[in-house]
């Protein structure tokens, strides 16, 4: 495995989930057991798809991982292995591995079951002993696939140290005040946007509005992704930017997200603009949408520069 001896770009604290689909001609009925026309098992979960996605990309990735002492979690080091990521990333705690369950169907409709697993006992203790490393990077990033307390241990400290933090509350939980002020980049999906706003009571309106009232709480940037309609941000102190989605032909939008969050992170660490960020991020989107699956989908620079050609 790639061991990190220069000091890493981003540090992503983060979820491995073992996903399980299968594909079937319409969702089952309570009781009722279907004949599925496809089965996969893929590694993933939100950790390993930035960290994946930022790897192919190029940047020096490091992190913090929690699996079990079973074969999934086998699977997630074979995982960062084949992406070059560093073991040290991988955490064995007595908890099994993160696994979820999914159902598609031929209209294109999910149900999925996730269990977190050792995902939910990556710990404030687990942080701290991995501070060394973490306030060596340029970034951390972290969604909420994982605890608040290791989150709010690790942003507390990289922002102690001048570090930048990255946060993508994915799957929305209510974000603390602390957290929001700890952070420097916060990137939500439309539904993340909304629930946001209900949670700190602000007022409906335009997305412009949203940013504006998030970047006075904290974050130097807010990033919205809008799906098929692109994304807009804003740095504190600038104009309201707007990107554009990349036209393809979407096969799969799961992990479109990950995919753009890892891009902008990369983007951001390389002292790109925010505005060739988003450029940058959105064709990473573009990229996993037009492809099924998320892992073996996500692009590395050559991938995602044909986009942007
Ligand atoms: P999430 O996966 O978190 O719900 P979005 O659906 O907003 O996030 O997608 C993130 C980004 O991925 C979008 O801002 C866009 O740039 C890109 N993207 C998503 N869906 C498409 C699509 N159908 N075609 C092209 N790009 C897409």
């Amino acid at each position: 495995m790639t061991d990190i001896g220069e000091d890493p770009d981003l540090f992503v604290l983060g979820s491995f989930v073992a996903a399980c689909s299968a594909m079937v001609a319409r969702q089952p009925r309570p009781g009722e057991t279907l004949e599925a026309q496809a089965f996969w098992l893929d590694p993933g979960g939100k950790g390993l798809n930035l960290a994946v996605g930022a790897r192919r990309l190029g940047a020096r990735v490091d992190g913090l991982v929690a699996v079990g002492r079973d074969p999934f979690g086998d699977m997630a080091e074979a995982a960062l292995r084949r992406a070059g990521l560093p073991a040290a990333m991988l955490r064995r705690v007595d908890a099994p591995t993160g696994a979820g369950i999914g159902l598609v169907d031929a209209a294109g409709e999910n149900c999925i079951a996730v269990f977190p697993g050792a995902n939910a006992h990556l710990d404030s203790a687990a942080v701290a002993q991995a501070a060394g490393r973490l306030i060596r990077a340029r970034c951390v990033l972290a969604q909420f696939e994982i605890g608040e307390a290791p989150i709010a241990e690790a942003f507390r400290r990289a922002r102690a140290a001048g570090v930048a933090t990255l946060l993508n509350p994915s799957p929305f939980r209510p974000v603390p005040a602390a957290l929001l002020a700890d952070t420097t980049i916060l990137v939500l999906n439309a539904t993340e946007a909304a629930a946001l706003r209900e949670d700190l009571g602000l007022p409906t309106g335009a997305w412009e509005d949203l940013v504006a009232a998030l970047l006075a709480r904290g974050p130097r940037i807010v990033v919205v992704t809008l799906g098929e309609r692109g994304a807009l941000a804003r740095e504190a102190g600038g104009p309201l930017l707007t990107q554009p989605a990349f036209p393809v032909a979407a096969v799969d939008t799961i992990g479109a997200g990950d995919a753009f969050t890892a891009g902008l992170a990369v983007a951001l660490v390389e002292n790109r603009p925010l505005a060739e960020a988003l450029r940058q991020a959105a064709a990473c989107g573009a990229c996993v949408v037009a492809r099924p699956g998320v892992f073996d989908a996500l692009p590395d620079r050559a991938a995602r520069d044909a986009i942007l050609a």
